[in-house]
């Protein structure tokens, strides 16, 4: 891995040193076209010798156009390649269960099964004791009526 690499994993930027001075180069010499081509054009008075120095002008606008749009597909498919990474890591974190979820269409969120249901004081909704939103908390266990009763309504994660 060379630090190229392990820079670009550490996501401070999107693009290469390649591309950086791909992009700027390709800017660079569009934009010193363009400033030739009007100094040029500029210095003609008949028309017609202008054309030539304005055609080069307009292609050095072309040339730094080109730049910009290969630097934005440039970082747009090093970001997707993140991405891809990201989500990659991610599954591998995952538990086999929620990993055979998805693969089978399911979403990312854990299954949640326990029967036990949770809330804790002065909150809207009530969990299953193993909802990934109840982990590690201290609450209270009730009977479903009890909550609903008290106004509470079932968690949009483990669907008590
Ligand atoms: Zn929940």
């Amino acid at each position: 891995m060379t630090i190229h690499q392990r820079h670009r994993g550490s996501a401070a930027t999107p693009w290469s040193p390649t591309d950086l001075a791909v992009c700027s180069l390709l800017v660079a010499v569009g934009i010193s076209m363009g400033f030739v081509g009007w100094y040029d054009a500029a210095g003609k008075l008949v028309e017609s010798e202008q054309v030539a120095p304005l055609n080069f002008a307009g292609a050095g606008t072309l040339v730094a156009g080109a730049g910009l749009v290969l630097w934005f597909l440039r970082g747009r498919r090093a970001i997707r390649h993140r991405r891809v990474g990201l989500v990659n890591h991610r599954r591998g974190l995952l538990r086999p269960t929620v990993v055979e979820s998805i693969s089978a269409g399911g979403t990312l969120e854990p299954r949640s099964r326990s029967a036990v249901l949770v809330s804790g004081d002065g909150l809207g909704r009530y969990h299953r004791a193993d909802c990934p939103l109840a982990a590690g908390r201290n609450w209270r266990s009730a009977p479903r009526a009890q909550f609903e009763q008290a106004g509470r309504r079932p968690c949009g994660v483990c669907r008590p």
